[in-house]
């Protein structure tokens, strides 16, 4: 009952549709030729613009990473959301509509040297009733003369309209500060990389080999003290060098002890556990490949998921395995192991030491795989390809759009997706199967949130 209870808490964490804040959206709307993508070029500085593997398909790439004044957040270009529209005003209004309800700042951008024209005023009075701020940015407003022209744009009721020329960047500088103002408080930022080695915890159900294992990699054999009755040991950790590196192999000191025959040691055993993942960056799961996988064995591994840490999976004793059980050991893993085809896994024996030395590079994959980030304007490309040849199942008649996306986080790698209805839980699998194909993230979960935001 423990157990399950364990399960159940780590088992709705993941589940989580809008976890972690990603950072935050700011969309650019206005008619066509007012200087949209000009803006946005110029507040890029043009530096993810430049990444373009496809040229002439710059309408596709539609949300970039941007910072201003150290904080981040994601630009979005609605130019192509609605490209067989009904007549221009109705457009850009819907244009806004969709805007409003993905982003949380949004950024009008008017002519100013044409004034405010009725699309212009559509698209004001749609924005008018949003709780989100609006920024008015009056471009082309080239030289100090242009200034005073602006001052007519108060009429749309959007408060002071911002001088700006996207064209020579007059000003630019100005504009981004209002608007990182308008900005909501920014997101917590888990990115930071704890300096010091990686931690890296060893977990896999009792006599799987642990404490062989652990003494194999340290080259000493570490005696097994049982413990004393009555001192408690804190949790200690290993230093051990691999491959010519630190790691720090965390809670070991668990692995001197000897409880398992203490009542309830199971129990304790599996928070030790949890506790050993949760303080580690990645866990290397072992399993004893001689022995048939069990459901403790894939309890183990679904915490590591769950608790979003790269993993690693070393089938220990493979000095047992012979063809038959290797037989039977890949179709329990095609059975039992669906979950985590991403995960890497080694063959080892603690015995005789047989290709404990994969351990470190496939350690470091999964770690490489848990930091990494793709840059927005490269998962848009990729995304708005996957969904123009597979979108998303109708659902109530209704056909959900995908509008961008952003990677939210690292560590593990998170994606959001924007979209304007919900994704079943089967596309989301196709979209994050899709994406390792692209974008590998070998030995890492990827977590795939939804704002539907309507
Ligand atoms: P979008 O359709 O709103 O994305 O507009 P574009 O960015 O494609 O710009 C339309 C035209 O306006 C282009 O010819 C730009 O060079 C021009 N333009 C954009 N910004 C400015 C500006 O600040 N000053 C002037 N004079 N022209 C601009
Ligand atoms: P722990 O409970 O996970 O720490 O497991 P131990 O390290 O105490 O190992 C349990 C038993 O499995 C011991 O008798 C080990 O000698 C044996 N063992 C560990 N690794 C291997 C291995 O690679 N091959 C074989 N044949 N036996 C192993």
């Amino acid at each position: 009952a423990e157990f399950l209870r364990l399960d159940a808490a780590a088992a709705e964490g993941s589940q989580a549709e809008d976890g972690e804040p990603p950072q935050p959206v700011v969309a650019v709307v206005g008619r066509p030729n007012v200087g949209k993508s000009t803006l946005v070029n110029r507040i890029l500085g043009r530096r993810e613009a430049v990444v373009q593997d496809t040229p002439g398909v710059t309408r596709d790439r539609i949300a970039y990473d941007a910072t201003w004044r150290g904080r981040r957040f994601t630009l979005v270009d609605t130019g192509g959301w609605e490209p067989n529209a009904s007549g221009l005003q109705a457009s850009v209004a819907a244009q806004a509509e969709l805007a409003m309800a993905t982003a949380d700042v949004v950024l009008l951008v008017v002519d100013a040297t044409v004034g405010a024209t009725s699309a212009d005023e559509a698209v004001a009075k749609v924005l008018r009733r949003s709780k989100r701020p609006v920024v008015l940015a009056a471009n082309k407003v080239d030289d100090e003369r242009l200034v005073a022209e602006t001052a007519s744009l108060w009429s749309l009721g959007l408060g002071e309209p911002q001088p700006v020329s996207a064209l020579h960047g007059r000003s630019s500088g100005d504009l981004l500060d209002v608007l990182v103002d308008a900005l909501p408080e920014a997101p917590r930022e888990t990115d930071a990389v704890a300096g010091g080695p990686r931690r890296v915890a060893l977990v896999g159900k009792p006599n799987v080999g642990k404490s062989s294992l652990l003494n194999k990699l340290t080259g000493e054999e570490r005696a097994v003290v049982d413990s004393v009755a009555g001192t408690t040991v804190d949790p200690v950790d290993s230093l051990v060098e691999l491959d010519g590196e630190p790691w720090r192999f965390v809670d070991t000191a668990g692995l001197r002890k000897r409880v398992q025959t203490a009542s309830g040691a199971e129990y304790y055993a599996s928070l030790r556990t949890k506790s050993a993942i949760d303080s580690a960056e990645v866990a290397i799961v072992l399993l004893d490949a001689s022995e048939p996988l069990s459901e403790q064995d894939l309890r183990i591994v679904t915490t590591v998921v769950d608790a979003g840490r790269a993993l690693v999976l070393a089938f220990n004793k493979w000095d047992l395995v012979d063809e038959e059980r290797r037989r039977q050991l890949d179709r329990e893993i095609d059975r039992g192991l669906v979950r985590v085809p991403w995960a890497e896994r080694v063959n080892v024996s603690a015995l005789t030491g047989r290709a404990v030395r994969k351990l470190a590079p496939a350690l470091r994959t999964a770690l490489t795989s848990w930091d990494q980030r793709v840059p927005t304007g490269q998962l848009n490309s990729w995304l708005s390809d996957l969904i123009a040849a597979t979108p998303p199942p109708v659902r109530g008649g209704k056909q959900p759009k995908v509008l961008f996306a952003t990677q939210a986080g690292v560590r593990p790698p998170t994606l959001v997706l924007f979209t304007t209805g919900f994704l079943e839980a089967g596309y989301r699998r196709f979209v994050e199967r899709k994406f390792r194909e692209r974008f590998g993230f070998t030995g890492t979960p990827v977590r795939i949130n939804v704002r539907v935001r309507e």
